[in-house]
């Protein structure tokens, strides 16, 4: 239980200025965007500094106290959203952790605090001539600390890798509220276990990251985008195999597309619409991209389409002539998701498989939606390039949306089912949270469950940090 005297005693190490009880001022930050999750406490934490942050969990550490750390409140499976089901828990908050990043642009690195906004991070490498490699549409809100947590993905993870694989270190505070600091920016250290890798991707549950070293990469300073009409998911796979041979192995975007995914979009999004002229089952946007100026990503991009309309492996396309309709092919792929929101009751899936299994899995998945629930809109679309696919399912047209919403536990069954049989992952890349809890222990072997739960006892023995996100 969190007293009153536990709350004056957390106040005095933040300052008013990071102390937030009143529940009018703590709604936004107890409601997950999509309302899904709604949660409540009486107390939310905003440190300025580590050693704040660290006099916080060690007092909690010491008094039992459970912690949900959250970043900017954009993740999707409910992980950063204190006090469902009425539990007790401080909201840690790193909104106040947020000082300029430092950029070293001889060494390709950027150091940032974990509550600076990824588009802070994307300015500040650009400002000093680097590229910091994730991008994603939440990246105006989404945070260091949140990406590293769940291990964010985005568009561009087929050419620079997921967050982790951008990450050369990280500094955190452990439940007992000790603090590792490996933020030194080496690229190799092989003395034992590799301590950031573990806490990123771990939801918060083993301490809360409180800066990070990201790896950076030479700005993309020339680049052709397509938005290409194929006629299968199959297709689709062997244009990305060409892609990647006629460009030189420089795709750094590859987003499928399917066409009812897109019609949603030109219906309920202004700014949008089709930049074809004949309908396609599939679409595909690639962007080519090289970090020399004047390089002839044009070319390769006209050698790819021709090519591969030779091949029958795309019917139509359009390459961008300007920004403007760059931004179109843009806006029109990345409202897909809002697009949804306004259509109905959608249920989602972000899944992944081997990229060979891609065709079929689609096949076999959209067959038994169909069958075991008549009448759904199937709307898969996703970074083709990473095996991930948001196969997301529409109610039926004119259906009632709370009666189809009650359907997620039973309709995430059968999709999952069909993705551990072609071999994939039941999150791709926005992780377990409170959503996919039950999920995770239907669908992961019991061994790698045991040894997940004994690296949470040894890290978190009180249970305190985000104990009921991953697993209870
Ligand atoms: C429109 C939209 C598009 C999106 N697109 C993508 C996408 O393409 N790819 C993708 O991967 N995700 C995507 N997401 C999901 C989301 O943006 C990511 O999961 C993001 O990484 C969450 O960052 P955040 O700062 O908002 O974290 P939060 O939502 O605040 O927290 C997420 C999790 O991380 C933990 N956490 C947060 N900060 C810390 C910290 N400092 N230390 C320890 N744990 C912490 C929280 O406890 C929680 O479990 C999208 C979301 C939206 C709304």
């Amino acid at each position: 239980m969190i007293n009153s005297d536990h709350i004056a005693k957390l106040s005095e190490f933040v300052g008013e200025k990071g102390t937030t009880t009143d529940p009018r001022n703590l709604e936004p930050f107890v409601t997950e965007w999509r309302d899904k999750f709604i949660g409540q406490t009486p107390l939310m934490l905003s440190p300025k500094k580590t050693d704040e942050a660290a006099k916080i969990i060690r007092y909690c550490n010491q008094h039992k106290i459970p912690i949900v750390p959250q970043g900017g409140n954009t993740g999707l499976v409910g992980g950063g959203i204190a006090g469902l089901d009425n539990a007790q828990e401080v909201l840690l908050s790193t909104r106040r952790m947020k000082a300029e990043p430092t950029v070293n642009p001889s060494d390709f690195t950027l150091v940032a605090e974990a509550g600076c906004t990824v588009a802070t991070m994307q300015d500040a490498a650009s400002e000093q001539g680097r590229l910091f490699g994730l991008s994603l549409a939440s990246e105006g809100s989404c945070t260091a600390g949140g990406i590293a947590a769940t291990n964010a993905g985005g568009v561009h993870v087929i050419r620079y890798g997921t967050t982790r694989a951008m990450i050369l270190g990280i500094e955190a505070i452990l439940p007992d509220g000790t603090i590792i600091d490996e933020l030194s920016g080496l690229r190799k250290n092989n003395t034992g276990y590799p301590l950031s890798q573990l806490l990123i991707g771990a939801e918060g549950t083993l301490g809360l990251i409180t800066k990070i070293c990201f790896r950076l990469f030479p700005q993309e300073l020339s680049r052709a985008t397509a938005w290409l009409a194929v006629p299968s998911p199959q297709d689709a796979l062997k244009l990305l195999s060409l892609s990647r041979e006629v460009s030189e192995d420089q795709v750094s975007v590859f987003e499928l597309m399917d066409r009812s995914a897109l019609e949603f979009t030109y219906q309920h999004i202004p700014g949008t619409r089709d930049p074809l002229g004949d309908i396609s089952p599939w679409y595909v946007l690639i962007e080519i991209a090289s970090s020399a100026e004047n390089s002839a990503v044009d070319d390769r991009m006209q050698a790819l389409l021709e090519n591969a309309l030779a091949d029958g492996l795309i019917t139509d396309g359009a390459v961008a002539q300007s920004l403007d309709q760059r931004k179109l092919f843009w806006r029109n792929r990345e409202s897909i998701s809002e697009a949804q929101k306004l259509e109905g009751g959608s249920i989602k899936h972000d899944v992944s498989v081997p990229l060979g299994q891609i065709a079929v899995f689609i096949q076999s998945t959209t067959q038994a939606l169909h069958t075991s629930f008549p009448g759904v809109r199937v709307t898969p679309f996703g970074h083709l390039g990473d095996g991930n696919l948001h196969f997301n399912v529409m109610q039926p047209k004119d259906a009632d949306k709370t009666a189809f919403l009650d359907q997620w536990e039973a309709m995430n069954r059968l999709v999952h089912d069909e993705v551990i049989a072609h071999g994939g992952s039941i999150s791709a890349e926005h992780g377990i949270g409170v959503l996919k809890k039950a999920e995770l222990l239907r669908t992961k072997p019991a061994a790698e469950i045991t040894a997940m739960k004994a690296i949470k006892k040894a890290f978190d023995p009180n249970h305190i940090m985000n104990p009921r996100c991953l697993f209870d």
